[in-house]
Parts: structure tokens; C-alpha cells; sequence
């Protein structure tokens, strides 16, 4: 099956340079790619013809909820899924498993894919408890063949540091004991470290922050994804 690559742009890339970023991004076709831009982008990103997904998605149809998007919303944008549980979200935004879950679950009922993050942090990797946390994050995700876990361990993301591949394909081992899914990787991924994070058995993609923002890396991450998939 070909890799999935999604580039998450975080609060990066109004709708002028999506459109910037998409006349220079080219991608070989052995390789499945997703581009996850901030709301206002998602227009703009949708008109390219290539697959996007949204950063977030609120578990209403719609309602007195200042600031969320609608499930629905996307739909209608032609937004064909949503990230959700982003470590992001879930430090500074009070995220929750069980919020993650209604999230995961109004998205794949409007006809979304998801891509749900799950991940432990530092402290928790070293007071012992990865297994834990994977299991409780893990398990309030719905079995729905269009969600694909991403395995981020928090202290991996925009830090510069990355599992080893041993340690990737470790935990990719165990969500996928746990639930029968695509599990991509995410952490810290470059066109440097890619190849052998991505040939682990286990590692069936990636979710790419800072090196989806420039055209060149994230197109040479694709390829380097496609010569493996
Ligand atoms: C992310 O935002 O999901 C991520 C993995 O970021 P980075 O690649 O910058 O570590």
C-alpha cells in the first residue's frame, strides 16, 4: 500500500502563500498526500485539487460554540477529513480523550477521513508509562476504516528530536495491536531522517509539521516516500 504523507501547517500560510506553496509542491504518484491547512486556507488548498484536511472539527452540527467549525462545514468546503487530538490541541487547548473521540466520531459520520494523534510526553516516556497512555488514547478511538492513527510523541514535535526507528516501529507495533489501522509517525520528520523512519514494517507514513511549510523538503519528502512505498 503507498505511504500516507500529511503536512500539517499548524497557524502557518494564509490563503497567498497556499497558493505559493502549491505552484512549486510536486509530488510523484506512489505516495498518498494530504495537506492540512489553518481554516482560512482551507479554500484556497481545497481549489488545487489536492486532497486537505482540516486542523480540528467540533462534534456539532452547529450551535453556540464561538470559534469551532462543523463537521458538515468541511463537507461542504470539500475538505475530505480532519486531524484530530493534536498534542497541540490537547496542551493548550484542553483537549481530552473523550473530546477527541466526539471529534473523531461527528467526523467520520459527515463522510470525513480523520487522522487521530496520539502520543506520550517526555515525563511520561520517562516515568515509564508510554504503554499506558498509548492504550488509554487508543482506546476511545473509533474501528472505522477511514481513521489513520498518527503516533506523535510529544516531546519529538518541532523539537528537532526523533524516535529512533526502533522506538517508532516499537510503538507503532503496539497502537496497532490495539486497533486495526494505518498508523503514521510524527516527530520531528525531514527528508533527512525519512527514509529510515518510513521503512520501518510498521510505519505506514508520516505527519510532517515544520517540514511540510517549504515546497522543496516536503516534495522531497514525498518522493523519498514514494521510492518506498
Ligand atoms: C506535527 O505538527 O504534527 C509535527 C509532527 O511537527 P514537526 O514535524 O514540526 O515535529
Amino acid at each position: 500500500m503507498a505511504k500516507l504523507i500529511a503536512g500539517n501547517w499548524k497557524m502557518f500560510k494564509g490563503p497567498t502563500e497556499t497558493l505559493a506553496f502549491f505552484d512549486a509542491f510536486e509530488s510523484p504518484e506512489n505516495v498518498e498526500v494530504v495537506i492540512c491547512p489553518p481554516f482560512v486556507s482551507l479554500e484556497a488548498a481545497v481549489a488545487e485539487e489536492w486532497p486537505v484536511f482540516a486542523q480540528n472539527v467540533h462534534w456539532a452540527e452547529e450551535g453556540a460554540f464561538t470559534g469551532e467549525i462543523s463537521a458538515r462545514m468541511l463537507v461542504e468546503l470539500g475538505v475530505q477529513g480532519s486531524l484530530v487530538g493534536h498534542s497541540e490541541r490537547r496542551l493548550y487547548f484542553g483537549e481530552t480523550d473523550e473530546t477527541v473521540r466526539q471529534r473523531a466520531e461527528a467526523a467520520l459520520g459527515a463522510g470525513l477521513g480523520v487522522i487521530a494523534c496520539v502520543g506520550e510526553t517526555e515525563a511520561e516516556r520517562e516515568a515509564g508509562e508510554t504503554e499506558a497512555v498509548l492504550r488509554r488514547q487508543v482506546a476511545v478511538l473509533p474501528r472505522h476504516e477511514a481513521l489513520v492513527i498518527a503516533y506523535e510523541p510529544v516531546w519529538a514535535i518541532g523539537t528537532g528530536r526523533t524516535a529512533t526507528p526502533e522506538l517508532a516501529q516499537e510503538a507503532h507495533a503496539l497502537i496497532k495491536s490495539l486497533h486495526e489501522t494505518r498508523v503514521l509517525y510524527g516527530g520531528s520528520v525531514k527528508p533527512e531522517n525519512a527514509a529510515e523512519l518510513l521503512s520501518q514494517p510498521a510505519v505506514d507514513g508520516a505527519l510532517v509539521g515544520g517540514a511540510s511549510l517549504d515546497a522543496a523538503s516536503f516534495s522531497s519528502l514525498c518522493r523519498i516516500a514514494a521510492s518506498l512505498s
